[in-house]
């Protein structure tokens, strides 16, 4: 069966349409295909089947226009199918696909390793490596620290989410549904307590000297080559650490001899209206982890930082067949130019606002909203019990599933699975990204 072309980007009609139920019969027919063929453990968090995507909506096989709010998990933030990396892939595409850049290298990898190195905080002189996943990024960050510190134990955080590989699958914090079963995990992983300023009610300080103590009584800095963490933490519920925080954190590291990593993968690329979540912290990491923003759809990632501890490891020793594919440099340097040109740090602030007030104004009257959060266009909502701080994962759920049902695709996170995200493109206009919220709220009441 196949779905009348349709061409994706943001010519596509802007607009929230229903002409079946969700999912409609023909995406539950290839739902049928999908169970017999694809393997279970790949599930999906809304059964629609995407022929189309532009701006800030998907259009599935039935022919229905859902308001995205998801980006494909916080990657297409230029809007899928952008026309400049549309354009870019094409001249790619034609010249060649492929040669392995470690076996004969090309300048496109060049290129994107210069914009990184130049666009990330830090005033100091940097190198790049890339690779395809953003768990490959940070499994090669915590190889790179380990080589240049001649030290095994790394730092992970509590709520922390790196990955699905064997390492990084040891440095996430949530067992279901990313590691139940799954084990034996790498050792030398040590999991400090982090800044939950909803939960622990810490100032960044008083949370840094916990996690400090924590980190200096169980593994000890003579032993630990880097710390990891994400500026804003992403699967593990969009939590922001107090202020404060991740600066004494990096101090630390810093006068202790251990790397210290920041996993952008999330909150990289103008996501949080700013260009890296580190330009508000005010903390230059030595190591960036970067992924899904990174090149508009296509799979791009990469590790950026100190020259000194990136050039430590041998030739050689870093890199892989698909690395720094030329098909996805290309899109990366079309990607990077369409957030620098249109001034998307900027569109993130305004996103983030509409979504915080909006959400403000609901929560005078609904005491299940427990916090709003986030930073640009990565906020989120935390649901409790009403009256409580009982994380309420039954109603985020619900929600979730009437929102889909009602043409909006939303997703959700947090150790406690209560929290609902916001990841929109930021090529959504303000109408489209309002009247998705309003389904939302609708949704909330109606649960
Ligand atoms: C998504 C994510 C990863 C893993 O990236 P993949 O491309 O799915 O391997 C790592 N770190 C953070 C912070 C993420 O959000």
């Amino acid at each position: 069966m196949s779905a009348a072309p349709v061409t994706g980007g943001p010519s596509l009609p802007q607009e929230r349409k229903l002409v079946t139920s969700i999912p409609g019969p023909k995406s539950q027919e290839l739902l049928a295909r999908k169970n017999a063929a694809v393997a279970s453990g790949v599930g999906v968090a809304l059964p629609v089947f995407t022929v189309a995507a532009g701006g800030g909506v998907l259009v599935d096989a039935d022919g229905n226009s859902l308001i995205d709010l998801g980006s494909g998990i916080a990657v297409t933030g230029v809007g899928n199918s952008a026309p400049a990396v549309v354009e870019a892939v094409k001249a790619q595409v034609e010249q060649f696909t492929h040669t392995c850049f470690t076996v004969t290298p090309y300048d496109g990898y060049v290129e994107v390793a210069e914009k990184l190195n130049a666009m990330t905080p830090g005033d100091f002189e940097k190198r790049s490596a890339l690779f395809n996943t953003g768990a490959e990024a940070v499994e090669n960050a915590v190889k790179i620290a380990r080589h240049y510190t001649k030290k095994n134990a790394v730092v992970v955080f509590d709520h922390a989410y790196h990955g699905r590989t064997n390492l990084t699958m040891g440095m996430t914090a949530k067992n279901m549904p990313y590691k139940d079963g799954f084990g034996p995990f790498a050792p030398e992983i040590y999991r400090a307590p982090a800044s939950y300023p909803f939960r622990d009610g810490l100032s960044g300080a008083e949370a840094a000297e916990q996690a400090i103590l924590h980190i200096e009584k169980q593994v000890g800095a003579a032993n630990l080559a880097a710390i990891i963490i994400e500026p804003i933490q992403g699967e593990g519920g969009f939590i922001a650490p107090a202020e404060g925080f991740l600066p004494a954190i990096q101090r630390w590291a810093n006068e202790n001899d251990v790397v210290f990593i920041l996993d952008e993968v999330q909150t990289g690329f103008a996501r949080t209206g700013d260009m890296f979540a580190a330009d508000h912290e005010g903390v230059t990491p030595d190591l960036f982890t970067l992924a899904k923003g990174i090149a508009g759809g296509l799979p791009l990632s990469a590790v950026t930082g100190r020259a000194e501890i990136m050039d430590s490891a041998h030739a050689g020793g870093l890199g892989g067949t698909y690395t720094g594919n030329p098909i996805a440099c290309a899109a990366a340097l079309a990607t990077i130019e369409t957030y620098e040109q249109e001034n998307l740090t900027e569109r993130a602030r305004e996103i983030g606002a509409i979504v915080s007030d909006f959400f403000a104004d609901l929560q005078q009257n609904d005491d299940r909203i427990g916090d709003i959060r986030g930073r640009g266009a990565m906020s989120a909502i935390e649901f409790v019990e009403a009256g409580s701080k009982r994380p309420n994962a039954a109603l985020v759920g619900a929600v979730a599933k009437t929102a889909g049902e009602n043409g909006v695709l939303v997703l959700t996170c947090g150790t406690y699975g209560n929290v609902i995200r916001f990841l929109p493109p930021l090529a959504i206009s303000d109408e489209l990204l309002r009247e998705g919220l309003q389904v939302i709220a609708e949704a909330i009441a109606a649960n």
